[in-house]
């Protein structure tokens, strides 16, 4: 069986537990929670590690390892190790370019409108999320609260593409929506719109920052695509 280790560390002493796999992941959450920048002009000044942690993989860069420190303005400088570098810079492209083929999407492959269901958790914020997302070319259904949801989705005989957990409940009463709506629609995704990185539903696939609309939203048409495939646990 082949060491899936991430490469990285088999040069210095420093051994970590995280595989490569994971290491990508960890990067493309924090890119899409906008804790590492999204950006591609940036400076970068190479050179011995110098034990400090790198802002991809939370490992120390030992002085036997190679740091990239990348400035992406004039006050931010992260240190990052080459492999992690790399791995960052090539899924910002990827990002970029998923994110440009994702925006036709709002219109299914029948040419109609596709279908989201959100559920806000204010008043206020349930209007604002449904005008991006209708003015975004999507059929929008909204409610606030779970138990409204539960109704509404009872009554309703309409389809939908994707549902929406939006920001500003507790964490768990975002997750029993989840929990709920995982059983009941087995095959539909969920994405969550999160206040913060802190606050992400861990079961979700789809995870963005709400305050990150130029993310989330081809997110919206990247999951409405997404089917759960039978031998995953949740969407
Ligand atoms: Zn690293």
């Amino acid at each position: 069986m082949a060491d899936r280790r991430c490469p990285l560390y088999d040069r210095g002493r420093n051994v970590a537990n995280k595989t490569e796999a994971e290491i990508e992941q960890l990067i493309l959450e924090r890119l899409l929670s906008g804790s590492l920048p999204n950006g591609t002009g940036h400076r970068i000044f190479g050179g011995k590690g110098d034990g400090i942690r790198c802002v991809c993989c939370d490992e120390l860069i030992t002085a036997r390892q190679i740091q990239y420190d990348v400035e992406p303005n004039d006050t931010q400088s992260l240190a990052m190790h080459l492999n992690c570098y790399n791995a960052w810079a090539n899924t910002v492209v990827w990002i970029q370019r998923a994110l440009a083929e994702a925006k036709p999407t709002a219109i299914g492959a029948d040419g109609s409108n596709k279908r989201v269901f959100l559920i806000a958790y204010s008043y206020e914020l349930m209007v604002k999320r449904a005008a991006i997302l209708r003015a975004s070319g999507y059929g929008v259904t909204s409610v606030v609260g779970n138990e409204a949801a539960k109704v509404v989705l009872a009554a309703s005989s309409r389809e939908y593409d994707l549902f929406i957990i939006s920001p500003a409940a507790p964490e768990q009463v975002r997750l029993q929506m989840a929990h709920w709506l995982s059983r009941e629609y087995p095959r539909i995704r969920i994405l969550a719109l999160n206040p913060g990185d802190n606050e992400k539903l861990d079961v979700l696939k789809y995870n963005a920052n709400d305050n990150l609309p130029d993310v989330w939203l081809p997110m919206v048409a990247m999951a409405a695509s997404d089917r759960v495939l039978p031998a995953e646990a949740y969407g």
